[in-house]
């Protein structure tokens, strides 16, 4: 019976091959009822391609501000100037956290905000140069492609030139959120006031021809078809092959509370555990041999789904996490030391390793 199932199914067949994926290969894939022999391929082609090894950094994440000139559906995070909890860090305060992060042990920060309506390219410059005076080992994982974009219309300054002064006030790499979904016909209906899918690639296209290296991500478990999720990750498999700047992909799942999409009840339910496993498994299977570190994000998954995860094709845990105020807005419990995140490892038979933002190994275990 399962011997059917597996030649019966193209994609299957031609990921065992080690083939690339068509778009009809991943919409099959979507679409199978098979979570089993997916997340079994899925996890074969990550032996084969980066071996036993789980990597995680050790992260700091800091939120700069949380004023938006954007209200995205599906965020908790955002306010508006007139709201009390809304807050923006000077430079000081963000030197004070990136010292704290330090004595955590963290090597690289993690640093996005909201997209605040009047901050000038200078208070950006300004924060990478206050950080890199003080912690120059520290590497700095700064702003999303598209707040990029925004500071670029808000500053009227070209998405280049943006880039290029960051990059010599001490931005070493970019996060990969904001991607979201790129498809317009699903982007429309989850963002309001960000930028295009398109606009999206387009900014961390300069950014990866800069020198700059990012992530890139995927937000799943809202309103999306599975034409959407291969849409998407075949975009970043084309972009990645043209520049190779992304250096891991990670697929975030969606978070309910607090957005407006809960709100407006057109999301009444997180994704299921096998929707989650099937979106690992099918991105390892689309972006086998191009984007070889498939990140699943813990914090949104649960330490448990997670090691499970790790067995349907994901590599790396993403990071520690100390301090993660987004997900904590949409009632996540965060932060996890290194050596939690190292046992969670052993305790699936797989060999833990800290890695730098670069996926370099700093430390086994
Ligand atoms: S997702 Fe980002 S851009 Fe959209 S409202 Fe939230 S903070 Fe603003």
């Amino acid at each position: 019976m399962l011997r059917d199932i597996i030649v019966d199914s193209k994609a299957i067949d031609r990921s065992l091959s080690g083939e690339e994926l068509s778009y009809n290969d991943g919409m099959e894939l979507m679409n199978s009822e098979n979570l089993f022999v997916v997340g079994a391929t899925a996890d074969l082609a990550r032996k084969r391609l980066v071996g036993n090894k789980v990597t995680f950094a050790a992260s700091y994440y800091m939120n700069y501000t949380n004023l938006c000139a954007a209200s995205c559906q599906m965020c908790a995070f955002y306010r508006k100037g007139d709201e009390s909890d809304a807050y923006t860090l000077s430079p000081e305060q963000i030197e004070a956290r990136v010292a704290a992060a330090k004595s955590m042990g963290a090597t690289e920060v993690h640093i996005v905000g909201g997209f605040h309506p009047s901050l000038q390219l200078d208070y950006y410059e300004n924060m990478m140069k206050i950080i890199k005076k003080n912690h120059p080992e520290m590497t700095v994982k700064a702003f999303t492609a598209a707040e990029i974009f925004f500071l670029s219309k808000l500053t009227k300054t070209s998405v280049k030139e943006i880039l290029s002064r960051l990059k010599s006030a001490g931005l070493d790499s970019m996060p990969g959120g904001g991607a979201e979904l790129f498809h317009p016909e699903i982007r429309g209906q989850i963002v309001r006031g960000k930028c295009s899918g398109q606009e999206w690639l387009d900014t961390i296209e300069q950014a990866h021809n800069l020198g700059i290296k990012s992530n890139v991500t995927m937000l799943y478990g809202h309103i999306e078809k599975p034409e959407h999720i291969i849409d998407h990750l075949i975009k970043v498999r084309e972009l990645q092959k043209k520049t190779g700047g992304f250096i891991t992909f990670i697929p975030l799942k969606f978070s309910l509370d607090n957005t407006e999409l809960e709100q407006k009840n057109l999301v009444n339910h997180e994704s299921s555990a096998i929707y989650d496993l099937k979106i690992i498994a099918i991105s390892r299977l689309m972006l086998a041999g191009v984007l070889n570190n498939i990140s699943v994000y813990w914090v949104a998954l649960g330490k448990k789904l997670a090691q499970v995860a790790l067995s349907n094709g994901g590599s790396d845990l993403v990071g520690t996490a100390f301090s993660e105020e987004i997900y904590r807005a949409a009632g996540k419990p965060t932060n996890s030391s290194v050596m939690e995140l190292a046992t969670m490892v052993k305790e699936i038979g797989r060999e833990p390793a800290q890695r730098n933002t670069f996926f370099e190994t700093l430390r086994t275990f």
